[in-house]
């Protein structure tokens, strides 16, 4: 399908460096890796060595320095190969590294920006805690200053890529428990697994995004240099929420990823399967279905592309941030659904790869802000900015 929004000529070779990576190296493995319940390190380390960890990166720090619209196309050519490969790519491009460029010091930048930037260190990020989801304010996870080090104790959940990040960013609190700030008593520190204290512990047995390790982590007095805190004491809450409105755009590109390559497949299927003597793509039924998937791909792209030209204008993209996210996770679930339907019985086993977009697309209405928290944040920006 031809694509909507044009594309300048730096864009077009950024997606067709993407999909021809993606096609060789990614597509060929995803289902071993989904079945196997592991990503190979190296590969992380590929996409490395070939830019895609240092996407928004400038230059100066070793970064390609590429527009958001261009990092979004390359994160939907790997994500249509393999959504677990996407997310390391989605959280390592716009949370750790955003919140190191943004809000790093020189010596910070150039210890860990640089090097996350040549995809030599992997950025993880850990918000969540068992107990705080949604409410991620109401996180407990303690930091607390002992001399030199603060002392960190707690538990972080869901953390993407956390048994090999080499960088993870951490959220924990610097208020004390009887004078909780909320929002404001977090803070954000440069973590590495090497710091004393650090343990990963138990790694989720999930339905989708089977290769990508999501871990709790357990920090059990974890001593972090002080050097390692990030900007200023209490605003690593406000950094976190402020890279999300990037995170959001990199996930609605993972699920127009996954929704793409459940159309292809479906389109595919359809003018091979042929019931009642002529191939299903036959029958009106099965059309509408595809027209509809289609349609509905078309539109969320559009609007996610728009969305990041708004970025790359300097426009804030916290509204149009959350309905590209929501637009898009909603879209890849319709899809995978009607492809799996498309492909009947042979949709529900694993010898065709449409169960695996079905259980992959999953996780992009859940996981930074689930469909709800978008709603959320779309009506009270409708209403912050009547
Ligand atoms: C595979 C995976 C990877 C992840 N990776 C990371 C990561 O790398 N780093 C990280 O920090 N976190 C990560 N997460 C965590 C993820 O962001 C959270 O799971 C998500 O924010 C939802 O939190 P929760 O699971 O605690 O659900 P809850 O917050 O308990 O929500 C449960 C239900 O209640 C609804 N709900 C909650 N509050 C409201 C409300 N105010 N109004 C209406 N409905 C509401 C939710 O929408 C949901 O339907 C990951 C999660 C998964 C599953």
């Amino acid at each position: 399908m031809s694509q909507l929004i044009p594309l300048t000529e730096e864009q077009r070779e950024v997606q067709t460096l993407a999909r021809d990576f993606a096609t060789a190296e990614i597509a060929p493995h995803a289902a071993r890796w989904d079945r196997e319940a592991c990503f190979p390190v190296g590969v992380a380390r590929r996409m490395g060595e070939l830019g895609f960890l240092g996407m928004l990166i400038p230059e100066r720090y070793d970064g390609l320095g590429l527009d958001t619209t261009s990092y979004l196309l390359a994160l939907e050519e790997i994500a249509a190969a393999d959504a677990s490969a996407a997310v390391l790519m989605s959280v390592h491009n716009s949370l750790p590294t955003q919140m190191l460029l943004a809000f790093g010091n020189d010596e910070q930048k150039e210890r860990f920006l640089r090097p996350m930037a040549r995809g030599e260190l992997i950025g993880a990020f850990a918000l969540s805690e068992p107990d705080a989801g949604s409410d991620a304010s109401a996180l407990r996870c303690q930091a607390t200053r002992d001399g030199d080090d603060w002392v960190l104790n707690g538990t972080k959940s869901w953390v993407s890529s956390g048994s090999f990040a080499d960088v993870i960013m951490v959220m924990a609190r610097t208020d004390t428990p009887d004078a909780r700030r909320r929002s404001k008593g977090i803070s954000a520190f440069i973590v590495t697994p090497d710091l004393p204290g650090f343990h990963v512990g138990k790694k989720e047995d999930k339905m989708g995004l089977r290769a990508s390790p999501t871990v709790q982590l357990n920090f059990d007095g974890l001593r972090v240099p002080a050097e390692n805190l990030l900007g200023e004491e209490g605003q690593g809450f406000v950094y976190a929420m402020r890279s999300l409105d990037n995170g959001r755009m990199g996930i609605a590109a993972q699920a127009l990823g996954i929704g793409r390559a459940a159309l292809d497949a479906a389109l595919d299927y359809a003018a091979e399967r042929k019931q009642f003597g002529q191939p299903i793509r036959e029958f009106q039924a099965i059309q509408f279905k595809l027209a509809d998937m289609a349609s509905r791909l078309a539109s969320a792209r559009a609007m996610l592309h728009l969305t990041a030209a708004a970025k790359d204008r300097g426009e804030s993209t916290t509204l149009y941030g959350s309905m590209s996210k929501l637009l898009a996770s909603e879209t890849a679930m319709y899809v995978t659904t009607e492809a799996v339907q498309i492909f009947g019985g042979y949709g529900y086993v694993k010898d065709y790869p449409v169960e695996k977009y079905f259980r992959d697309a999953k996780i992009t209405e859940i996981y930074e802000g689930t469909s709800e928290i978008q709603r959320i944040v779309i009506a009270r920006e409708l209403y912050a900015n009547r």
